[in-house]
């Protein structure tokens, strides 16, 4: 099937790294010793989603598929900041389901216009200017940048409309939606014209509008993926209200109440909450149509499950007006558009303590520890309360990095320093 319209697509998202702050000394004629003035690194550029109404397919991610924001610069001498890392912004078409990759979790449903921090930046390391005390006037280290955040994501549009057309391939559902709004769906007399939704903006009158989604037509099973159709369901689970298209005219020589069956059964193997959405049913063609019988019969039958009937003509414009304001009557009285809540908890890494730390020795004396896991256990500890303080206490001793400072001979008082936060050695 070369159809152009892409759903789906994985992406990788990286945030940039914060710059690392710089070890610099101020240095000025006739002044002798110039204290510490090494910047700070800028903070990594941000990934951020933003919807953008233009867009209408995921076609672009098929091409690309790796977004990397920038990295903050470093900090230099003269207290100066690293330049900050752009935010990378990625627009994506209004009703854009961010999944995680791997559980398939809802991170974000990109219905709105609020703009959306997928990964966050890593933090600039600090310059030399901090790390100056009474007793150490001339530190000679910086902090390096924290990693910025990555992700891999599963893009998926789920399309946002009031109301979905449903019905069989060419019964006139693209036609319905030209005549009733600006959108120009291609219509064609041969089934599966229309090969991606097309939305359009139905007004009413009185500034009452809806937004109506004509979707591909439903083939039997297509809830199985049997063709095409199936992919194209879920474009209508969010839709508040349907309206069931179907061909009275005879010409094609289908019946209308196993068509109108048949798809309603679609909607049920698909999703059988999706088959329990209010419906309008909509006898399309009257204009053409050889015998009334078929419309009598289909409107027994509708009206026996209990659903409103219309017939028109879309063709003509006849029956239109009515459809619509009867729509817009009901989606008054219908809850909003579904808009999905995120599932996704970010997980806890699991923490590889056996990952040994990296220990060096300033030239003041200064102890420096990095490592990975250290920073992952830093950002969730918080300094200024004492359990907390305790809990990180007891994982560097776990980790063994005590016993491992008494091996390289840490005295008391000496100055241990993790990142941004020091402390003062005591046995
Ligand atoms: P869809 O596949 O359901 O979207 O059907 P289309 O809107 O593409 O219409 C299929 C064919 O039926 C086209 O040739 C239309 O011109 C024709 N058609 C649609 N509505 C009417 C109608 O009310 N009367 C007549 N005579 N033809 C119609
Ligand atoms: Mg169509």
């Amino acid at each position: 099937m070369a159809s152009g319209f892409i759903d789906k697509a994985r992406i990788t998202v990286r945030a940039g790294n914060g710059g690392n702050g710089a070890v610099a000394f101020h240095r000025e004629k006739y002044i002798a010793n110039g204290g510490p003035d090494g910047g700070d690194g800028g903070r990594g550029g941000n990934i951020v989603l933003v919807v953008d109404d233009n867009m209408s397919t995921l076609m672009d991610f098929r091409y690309k598929r790796k977004y990397v924001a920038p990295n903050g610069q470093d900090g230099s001498g003269a207290r100066c900041h690293g330049k900050n890392g752009e935010d990378l912004v990625i627009k994506v078409p209004r009703g854009t389901l961010v999944r995680d990759a791997e559980t398939n979790e809802i991170i974000k449903d990109m219905s709105d216009k609020e703009p959306y921090i997928l990964c966050k930046g890593g933090r600039g390391g600090w310059g030399n200017m901090h790390f100056a005390t009474p007793t150490r006037q001339v530190p000679r280290f910086a902090k390096g940048g924290l990693p910025g955040q990555a992700h891999d994501v599963v893009l998926e549009l789920k399309l946002l409309a009031d109301v979905g057309l449903i019905g069989f391939p060419n019964v006139g559902k693209s036609t319905l939606l030209s005549v009733v709004s600006k959108a120009q769906p291609k219509i064609a007399n041969y089934h599966f014209t229309t090969l991606y939704p097309n939305l359009g903006v139905v007004w009413v009158d009185d500034g009452v509008s809806f937004v109506m989604a004509d979707i591909p037509g439903i083939i039997e099973g297509a809830s199985e993926g049997a063709g095409l159709g199936h992919d194209f369901l879920r474009h209508i689970d969010r839709c508040r209200l349907l309206v069931h298209v179907v061909d009275v005219s005879g010409i094609e020589g289908r019946d209308p109440v196993e068509d109108f069956d048949a798809i309603n059964e679609e909607l049920k193997q698909y999703s059988p909450e999706l088959a329990t959405r209010p419906q309008i049913v909509a006898a399309n063609k009257v204009d053409i149509m050889e015998d009334p019988e078929n419309l009598e019969r289909l409107r027994a039958h509708v009206e026996g499950l209990g659903y409103q009937f219309f017939e028109m003509s879309a063709a003509a414009h006849q029956g239109t007006r009515e459809l619509v304001k009867k729509v817009a009557g009901e989606l008054a009285n219908l809850p909003p558009v579904t808009v999905y809540e995120p599932e996704y908890v970010p997980r806890e890494p699991v923490i590889d303590y056996s990952a040994p730390l990296d220990i060096q020795r300033a030239d003041d004396g200064t102890w420096l520890i990095e490592g990975a896991w250290l920073q992952r256990v830093m950002s969730n500890t918080n300094f200024s309360d004492y359990e907390s303080r305790m809990y990180f206490d007891k994982c560097l001793r776990d980790a063994g990095l005590y016993t491992r400072l008494e091996e390289m001979g840490i005295e008391d008082g000496d100055i241990v320093s993790l990142y941004d936060f020091e402390f003062e050695y005591q046995r």
